[in-house]
């Protein structure tokens, strides 16, 4: 299912970004203290009663050096193609300004629903000063005080009402989705046309949810296959080409559509900080990863040359150790048949599910090997481990304290775990109970 998406707009400092905080809230996550997983600040997903959704703060989607006024044009109309629902932030300490009414014209335009909340009544007195608010015809003004936390959940009631309905385009389970990310101009597009190139039948192109990426049921050697094509889109118009942190937002919806995550790096260019900012994300969200050396046509290379950029990547992305890394090629088609039979490897390990008594025997045996830390005295002890759930795999040990299971035991679990089944191209999380 897709999650709705809801984007705030409105002009700098009526607390967009204190809005997204609170209504994101501090997600806590087993990897973070992994180097270089990095997050978005711009874009996270949040929970509202019953409704998951994901949420953009457009004002952290950096245009570049455009005046004022433009900024906010292009951050607005980015929500207009983005969101579901759009919450129009405005200040109530400051009335409103020519710049709100900028925003206004623009949202008007927009066949999407509007909210719009007026932030920094952060006091029932200040509710009066709600009202000039009417003026820019959005209907009801929604009070809200973000530093307080006051009001949000009214304003997001408001929102979710308007919500869509309709479920994602639901496939066969033995259809395996993969998205291509990466960088502009790592080769994304000309890899889709390799891929589709291989022995295709294409069964449909299917028009995915309105903004979202193209969707391509393919069947190659027999086996099917939804490629999340995000490349196409980005010709779309000029924000599209010139905002990075919109590349990045479009891709991280990918990310979270696909099973599995191919990270696409240009051999010739090397590695930079937004390839590991993207593929940080698909580590995050649990999602398969394969990371593809694309261009291996273009480097000059000896019999060194390959392992040597496997160590490059190896230090880079030292959080996708379990992910394979092909070299390939799609101008001259080199290993571009290796792709789809590694998909489908990466996918069969991430919904994999391994026999609770073998698990069980396997930690046992970890424990005899490098026995369980203590810490001020106290030994963790673990009794059981059971896997609860797959895509990605994931595993709860119950132990005595979980604050005893430190970062490094719990890596030390994970590899004995990755020795005994494989595991290649998935992450798997394993997460501490207390025994009751
Ligand atoms: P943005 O530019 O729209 O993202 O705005 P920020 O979230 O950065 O907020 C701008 C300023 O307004 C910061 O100094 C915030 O602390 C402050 N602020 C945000 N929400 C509230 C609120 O509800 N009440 C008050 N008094 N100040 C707020
Ligand atoms: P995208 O922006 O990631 O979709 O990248 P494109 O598929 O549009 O490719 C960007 C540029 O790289 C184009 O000029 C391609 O011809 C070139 N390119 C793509 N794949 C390869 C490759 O395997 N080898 C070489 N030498 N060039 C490639």
């Amino acid at each position: 299912m897709v999650k709705p998406v809801l984007a705030i707009v409105g002009r700098p400092n009526v607390g967009k970004s204190t809005i997204f905080n609170r209504i994101v809230g501090e997600r806590v996550s087993i990897v973070e203290d992994i180097p270089g997983v990095t997050r978005d600040r711009i874009y996270g997903s949040a929970e509202w009663l019953t409704h998951d959704f994901n949420i953009i703060d457009t004002g952290g989607i950096d245009i570049g050096d455009e005046p004022f006024l433009e900024q906010i044009r292009q951050q607005a109309e980015i929500a207009i193609n983005e969101a579901d629902v759009i919450i129009f932030l405005t200040n109530g300490r400051e009335g409103v300004t020519a710049a709100d009414e900028e925003v206004a014209k623009i949202l008007y335009k927009a066949k999407k629903p509007v909210v719009l909340g007026v932030n920094k009544i952060d006091n029932p007195d200040m509710r009066d000063q709600i009202y000039d608010f009417y003026a820019l015809g959005f209907g009801e003004p929604f009070p809200i005080s973000g530093s307080h936390g006051l009001g949000l959940g009214d304003l997001l009631d408001e929102a979710a009402k308007h919500f869509p309905k309709h479920e994602e385009n639901q496939y066969e389970d033995d259809v395996i989705k993969f998205s291509l990310i990466g960088r502009p101009n790592v080769g994304k597009s000309s890899l889709v046309n390799a891929i589709l190139g291989e022995e295709r039948v294409i069964v449909s192109n299917i028009a995915g949810t309105t903004r979202d990426a193209i969707d391509s049921l393919v069947s190659i050697n027999g086996d099917k296959y939804v490629i999340i094509d995000t490349a196409g889109m980005r010709k779309k118009g000029k924000v599209y080409e010139t905002t990075e942190k919109y590349s990045v937002l479009r891709a991280l919806r990918a990310i979270e559509r696909s099973d599995v995550v191919l990270v696409v790096l240009d051999a010739e260019e090397g590695i930079i900080e937004q390839d590991k900012h993207i593929a940080g994300y698909a580590h995050e969200a649990g999602r398969a990863v394969i990371i593809v050396v694309n261009k291996w046509d273009a480097v000059d290379k000896d019999e060194k040359t390959m392992k040597e950029y496997e160590e490059k990547i190896r230090s880079h992305f030292q959080f996708l150790d379990y992910a394979p890394i092909v070299f390939l090629s799609a101008k001259t088609k080199k290993r571009i048949h290796t792709l789809t039979p590694m998909i489908n490897m990466a996918s069969e390990n991430h919904s994999m599910r391994v026999e609770t008594s073998v698990l069980n025997d396997i930690i046992m045996d970890a424990v005899a090997m490098n026995p369980t830390p203590t810490d001020n005295g106290k030994r963790l002890k673990i009794y059981y481990t059971t896997q609860v759930s797959v895509k990605p795999p994931t595993f709860v040990v119950f132990v005595n304290d979980p604050e005893l299971l430190h970062f490094s035991y719990k890596r030390f679990l994970e590899n004995r775990i990755r020795d005994a089944f494989g595991f290649e191209g998935t992450p798997i999380k394993i997460f501490a109970r207390e025994r009751k």
